[in-house]
């Protein structure tokens, strides 16, 4: 039996400085959520997004569930949301018992479509006093979640006219796409507040973890007050607000300083390993190569492409088995969320580009240390395989 080397979609880099830092933390005693890596990690991500503050969290999750509170989202508001997304930022909508309303995908780019966001402001909506009210459910809408997918970002500059227009607030989801460019601005400054996430599969990981970056004071303190338990006397137990445990620990962080210090190469091989996938499958029929913006700059987190099945021979899912059986790891996209359990007696507009992006889309192995070998054996087994 011959082995071969299996090929995993998206695998954690470590191997800058991590091991010296978390030894700094075990050697000194600051493991906890206390100690200098937490804020030199804080400094670093609004550092490299151009935002004023960073506060760091215990997940991307945990990121987007207190910025949406801190930005004013109440009980029984309404949040506009992709539908093809990872289900994370639709479930902290619910944390705050407001209600998701699902976009579609725009079918160029992926990205939440911004024209069906207006479509919905002005002809799903009225305005009520000083609120947007939808017309349907009678509930207050009061911000837009756009989440940059793969790497990409949401065309930003039409979606926060729309938001200045109605007075929503718009918090970014760009736990995918650290380091991504929009017209030449970094996400997580695009908005009114951003999240990140460290998660091992992320660009960058601290294990596991997540950041909110605001430029506005009163936002990241408000931030940093209700994910360390609210605590308003340093020393007595005194809570005026019910807080939550989502700090990131120092031994976390420490990762995460080290991590940052090479984001910039990791964004640079990410590229060209989306580059080599252009290159090899370009001309294969029935495949539709991920696309970037002229007014993008992506990090292609996660390389993906769209498979025809009339016109390659055979559907995504039966690729994925075929690769998988020479040691390629792939994976669909997201189903999206309307069709979920928890999601599905949501009113929602028609969705069509995600239920076809669900069905076609597969992403290739993308981990920043690909080796060249392994991709050319990816490419070739694709090109192989088609009919
Ligand atoms: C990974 C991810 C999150 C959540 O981040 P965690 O750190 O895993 O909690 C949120 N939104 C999207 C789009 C993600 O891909």
């Amino acid at each position: 039996m011959t082995s071969i080397t299996n090929i995993p979609l998206c695998e954690p880099l470590l191997y800058g400085r991590e091991w010296r830092y978390v030894k700094e933390c075990l050697d000194t005693n600051w493991v906890s959520s206390v100690g200098r890596f937490v804020g030199r990690f804080e400094s670093a991500v609004a550092g490299f997004t151009g935002t004023k503050y960073g506060v760091a969290t215990s997940s991307g999750t945990a990121a987007l569930h207190v910025a949406l509170q801190v930005v004013g989202v109440r009980p029984d508001d309404e949040v506009l949301v992709p539908t093809l997304t990872f289900i994370a930022p639709v479930n902290a909508i619910r944390y705050l018992d407001a209600w998701p309303v699902f976009m579609d995908a725009d079918p160029e780019f992926w990205q939440m479509d911004v024209r069906q966001v207006e479509r919905f402001l002005v002809q799903g909506c009225r305005v009520k006093g000083k609120e947007l009210r939808n017309r349907k459910t009678g509930r207050r809408v009061s911000a837009l979640l756009p989440v940059h997918i793969l790497g990409h970002p949401v065309d930003m500059a039409p979606l926060c006219k729309l938001a200045r227009r109605y007075g929503l607030k718009v918090v970014e989801d760009a736990t995918e796409s650290l380091g991504a460019l929009y017209r030449g601005r970094s996400v997580g400054h695009l908005g009114d507040i951003a999240c990140f996430s460290f998660n091992g599969n992320k660009i960058i990981t601290t294990g596991g973890g997540g950041m909110i970056v605001t430029d506005r004071k009163r936002w990241a303190d408000e931030s940093h007050y209700l994910t360390t338990q609210a605590k308003d006397d340093p020393l007595e137990y005194v809570h005026n607000q019910i807080g939550y445990n989502y700090r990131l620990t120092n031994i976390q962080a420490a990762v995460g300083c080290a991590q940052m210090e090479v984001l910039k190469s990791y964004i640079r091989r990410k590229r060209s390993i989306a580059d080599g996938y252009r290159k090899g499958l370009h001309d294969v029929r029935g495949l539709t190569l991920m696309r970037e913006a002229e007014w993008a700059k992506s990090t292609d987190w996660l390389f993906t492409v769209l498979i025809n099945k009339r016109l390659y021979g055979m559907d995504s899912r039966e690729l994925m088995r075929r690769l998988a059986a020479s040691g390629i790891q792939t994976r669909p996209l997201w189903r999206p969320i309307h069709m979920n359990l928890p999601y599905r007696s949501i009113l929602h507009d028609k969705l069509p580009v995600s239920a076809r992006l669900y069905r076609e889309a597969l992403s290739l192995p993308s981990s920043t240390g690909l080796s060249e070998t392994d991709q050319d054996r990816v490419i070739s087994k694709i090109r192989e395989l088609a009919r």
